[in-house]
């Protein structure tokens, strides 16, 4: 599917689920569970199938599970292997808190994942419940090591730069490529739904960072890839820098989302959605390749979050970074 703008779009990210066992910070409202979706009004496992199998009609071969906590969804495993069958379906990588992976990572690896995308904004016991209200650290330390055991690589590790919480981690963190083959992804928060963002956190962009580490070297740019990376000399993995913010990639946006409540967003920083639950319920396979068809008119040619533009309403949770 080429949109409006020449932008070949290749893939799609699901969230599904809107559900965490976590409650980060600048993610969710403490009290997520109130305004979590109904059950009812969630997607079924027949209802993604059938919107993914339309997609890959229109051309999109990569799948990117995401939510909410994509592993809290029962019989996530089942989901992937059939997803995994369709035609056209080259990839299907996860975005995970890791705390469920050890105990995944293998049936993942089985059904067909090819790669695993943890979030890990600190590495030290206490901070990590600070910043999930609750989570244990160890978890996802188990989960990254068995992610890498069974070869759900290579691994990226997202941090969220948090100024005045974990800035003083993004050494330890570039240290980790050093050694391993992981690439380790600096995220600049975003501006988004009811996240406890500003008043605790200080947001750093990317080139504050690496102002600090000028031993970082550039590498060559990848086609679509959402970061631009840099390497230690002489490391095993590399370092990534996302700025949704002070330096957009929407010029190489490839990507539509779904949320778990049936909404094709063509854009995250837009509260632009296509509701495609109703076609799903009454239309034929024709009018729900139509439908998805459709949204893609809808993708802007940039967000304009950096020249004032009011953040979107939804919470990431609910959206699927
Ligand atoms: N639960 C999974 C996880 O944490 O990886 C998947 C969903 S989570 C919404 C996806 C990514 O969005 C995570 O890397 C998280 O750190 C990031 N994220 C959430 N809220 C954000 C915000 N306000 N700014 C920047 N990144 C955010
Ligand atoms: Fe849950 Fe991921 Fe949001 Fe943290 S960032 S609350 S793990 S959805």
């Amino acid at each position: 599917m080429i949109d409006n703008f020449g932008r070949e779009i290749n893939y799609l990210r699901i969230s599904i689920t809107d559900r965490c066992n976590l409650r980060c910070k600048y993610c969710m409202p403490e009290a997520g569970v109130s305004n979590i979706i109904p059950h009812d009004q969630i997607l079924s496992f027949e209802e993604i199938l059938r919107l993914t199998e339309a997609a890959a009609k229109l051309g999109i071969s990569k799948i990117r599970l995401t939510g909410g906590e994509p592993l809290v969804r029962n019989s996530i495993v089942d989901l992937i292997g059939r997803m995994n069958d369709i035609d056209g379906i080259d990839e299907i990588d996860i975005t995970t808190n890791g705390v469920l992976l050890a105990d995944l990572a293998e049936d993942l690896k089985k059904a067909g994942v090819k790669r695993v995308n943890i979030s890990l904004d600190t590495l030290d016991h206490e901070k990590y419940a600070e910043i999930t209200r609750g989570g244990d650290l160890n978890k996802v330390l188990a989960g990254i090591k068995e992610a890498q055991r069974v070869g759900l690589t290579p691994i990226k590790i997202n941090v969220v730069a948090l100024g005045g919480f974990n800035e003083d981690e993004f050494g330890d963190f570039i240290e980790l490529t050093r050694d391993n083959d992981i690439s380790v992804r600096f995220i600049e928060l975003m501006p988004i739904g009811s996240a406890d963002v500003g008043e605790n956190y200080r947001f750093i962009s990317n080139e504050e960072i690496l102002k600090r580490f000028p031993e970082l070297e550039p590498m060559e740019k990848e086609k679509f890839s959402v970061a631009v990376n840099y390497k230690l000399p002489e490391a095993k993995g590399n370092v990534g820098f996302i700025s949704a913010l002070s330096n957009h990639f929407c010029a190489e946006c490839n990507k539509i989302r779904l949320t778990s409540d049936g909404k094709i967003k063509p854009c995250l920083h837009s509260n632009d959605e296509l509701d495609m639950k109703k076609v799903l319920a009454e239309g034929s396979d024709e009018e729900v390749l139509e439908a998805l068809k459709a949204s893609i008119g809808y993708k802007v040619e940039h967000h304009k979050l950096n020249e004032g533009a009011a953040p979107i309403s939804r919470d990431m949770n609910k959206i699927g970074g």
